[in-house]
């Protein structure tokens, strides 16, 4: 059983997000996901696997829809955790954003490319720290079981799906992000960069 995850701030906190989009976007989109999760696990235990195939079946239908809940929890969580009412400048000391100067040039190019890849995504954005280069990567996706990349790990989204932005901005997308990433808590966003760190040093040693 997955529980819904409380937000780390009040509904009206980030002034750039309404209450109303807030409510709707928690409580019942990322809600939605959690519960439906649970109900494909209880689907799951009853479910003819004999009939089972590619075209389509039953449990074909719940797999699928599994890794879109489960992803739909998962990044929607981290989009909420990454997002701080009490904005402030990135730190220089933030080993996160040392680590993006040395990969994007500058912290202006990495922004600029959050930005970029949110703009041609359809669904998400997600900056990640990839094991096998060492580097920071922004992906897209454009659903949340289509896109991502396996065995990296994402330090912080963006939700660029219609529903984070249109009741307070309308289609002016490119505004909702510039404000969105007021609110990124850097902290946060670090702590999440050096527990990648640390899973790194445990696949080096295996
Ligand atoms: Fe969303």
């Amino acid at each position: 059983m997955f529980s819904v995850k409380d937000l780390k701030f009040g509904k009206d906190a980030i002034p750039t997000v309404s209450q109303r989009a807030m409510e709707i976007h928690h409580d019942k989109l990322y809600a939605g996901y959690v519960n439906k999760r649970n109900e494909i696990e209880e689907a799951l235990k009853t479910v003819d696997r004999s009939k089972s195939a590619a075209t389509y079946s039953s449990y074909r239908a719940l797999k699928l829809e599994e890794t879109f809940t489960a992803n739909g929890q998962i990044l929607h969580e981290l989009y909420f955790d990454t997002l701080t009412p009490k904005p402030s400048q990135p730190s220089d000391s933030l080993e996160f954003v040392k680590k993006v100067k040395e990969d994007f040039g500058s912290w202006e190019a990495f922004i600029e490319d959050v930005i970029a890849c949110a703009m041609a995504a359809r669904g998400w954005a997600i900056t990640s720290y990839d094991y096998r280069d060492g580097k920071i990567h922004n992906f897209l996706a454009d659903a949340h079981n289509h896109g991502g990349v396996w065995e990296t790990w994402p330090v912080w989204t963006i939700d660029v799906y219609e529903h984070a932005y249109f009741i307070d901005f309308g289609s002016d997308r490119k505004s909702y992000l510039l404000d969105i990433i007021k609110y990124a808590d850097w902290e946060e966003i670090n702590r999440r960069y050096l527990i990648a760190k640390e899973i790194e040093k445990i696949l080096k040693k295996t």
